[in-house]
């Protein structure tokens, strides 16, 4: 077992580690520049333990003895699985966050780090938004379960920090993107939807088909610069209050644009064309990255374009065991 001759050894504990934003802490770990002697990083799956089960969660923690946790694991998904599934989404999500913060309390652990959503703040704000808004008004009405399950989980590092003194902390990453996310084109983030769509256009030779107007806006994170920054998080953000993982307010970009570095990054020439008869959901959540900026400014984000064309190239290379 490494160590660092301290003896002390740290067993970082990731939840949803075979997911999207799991897979790109893994990548960001193959490099050993990103490594530690002191570090031992275990990743697990649902095959592992089902979290909304408050035995199994137990047993995964007696078993491995983490010493930190990156809670990851979460029932996902983009806006048409959000409005079919809310109640699945405040149950699941609130099971397996209770679970494992409970755990993590029982066991000692010493640091927490979960995942909330730029898409869990108030639908009527001020842009851009920023930390200090979490709790300030009821969410969007189509991901409302979502929205719930993950604001309590600032909450609960709250309560835990107040009541027991526990360094229990979370982050909230933008729309994250690339290999290994979902693509299953009904129940998927936008992005992953589009590469699956413009894979089967090219295919038949239609056009892409953009959900909605194309007009709303959002801003992306690459799942290996996020990979990036959660190491940071797990080993240096020093709060109990979250922080936004975001590119900069610049780098927000519309639906059709998103669909245009698609189409360009696939070779699809067949034209882009909307269907306004499917929902919008939120127009923006602009979110404003001026924490991550004072703790990191020189964080450089891998451009959109490059990151868009890596993960198309990951889908066609892997279209065969991708999730879809
Ligand atoms: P994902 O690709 O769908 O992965 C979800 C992970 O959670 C998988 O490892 C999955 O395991 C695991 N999981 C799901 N249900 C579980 C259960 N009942 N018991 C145990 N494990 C379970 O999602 P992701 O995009 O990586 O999301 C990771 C985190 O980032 C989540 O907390 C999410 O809310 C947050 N986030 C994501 C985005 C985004 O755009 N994707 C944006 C902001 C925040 P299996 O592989 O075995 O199913
Ligand atoms: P959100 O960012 O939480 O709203 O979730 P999504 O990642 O699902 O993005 C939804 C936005 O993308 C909405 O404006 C949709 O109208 C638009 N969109 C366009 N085409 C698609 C698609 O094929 N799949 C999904 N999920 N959204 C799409």
């Amino acid at each position: 077992m490494p160590n660092s001759g301290t003896g002390i050894v740290k067993r970082i504990l990731v939840t949803g580690g075979s997911g999207l934003v799991g897979q790109g802490v893994r990548r960001v770990l193959e490099d050993p520049a990103n490594t530690r002697p002191d570090e031992v990083w275990i990743f697990l799956s649902s095959k592992d333990a089902d979290l909304r089960d408050a035995k199994a969660v137990e047993a995964i923690f007696e078993k491995h003895k983490p010493t930190h946790v990156l809670h990851l694991a979460a029932f996902v998904g983009g806006l048409f699985r959000n409005m079919q599934r809310n109640l699945d989404f405040l149950r699941f999500n609130l099971a397996m966050n209770d679970n494992v913060l409970n755990s993590a309390f029982q066991h000692n652990v010493t640091k927490v780090v979960s995942c909330l959503s730029t898409c869990i703040f108030p639908d009527k704000t001020e842009y851009p938004i920023d930390e200090s808004m979490v709790h300030n008004g009821p969410p969007h009405q189509s991901n409302y379960g979502y929205s719930y399950a993950k604001r309590l989980i600032d909450i609960q590092n709250r309560a835990y920090n107040e009541q027991h003194g526990r360094f229990f902390t979370s982050v909230i990453p933008t729309n994250v993107f690339g290999p290994h996310d979902n693509f299953n084109i009904e129940d998927g983030h936008v992005l992953p939807g589009l590469i699956h769509k413009s894979y089967l256009a090219k295919e038949a030779g239609t056009p892409l088909t953009v959900w909605g107007t194309g007009k709303p806006l959002r801003q992306f994170i690459y799942s290996l610069d996020l990979g990036k920054l959660l190491l940071w998080a797990v080993r240096d953000y020093p709060e109990v209050e979250p922080i936004i993982l975001s590119v900069d307010e610049s780098q927000e970009v519309s639906i059709a644009h998103v669909a245009e570095m698609i189409c360009k990054a696939m070779n699809l020439r067949n034209g882009i064309e909307t269907d306004p008869t499917k929902s919008d959901g939120q127009f923006k959540k602009t979110a404003n990255n001026a924490k991550l900026r004072k703790y990191l400014p020189s964080f450089e984000f891998t451009p959109m374009e490059q990151a868009v064309k890596e993960t198309v190239d990951w889908f066609v290379a892997n279209f065969a065991v991708a999730r879809k």
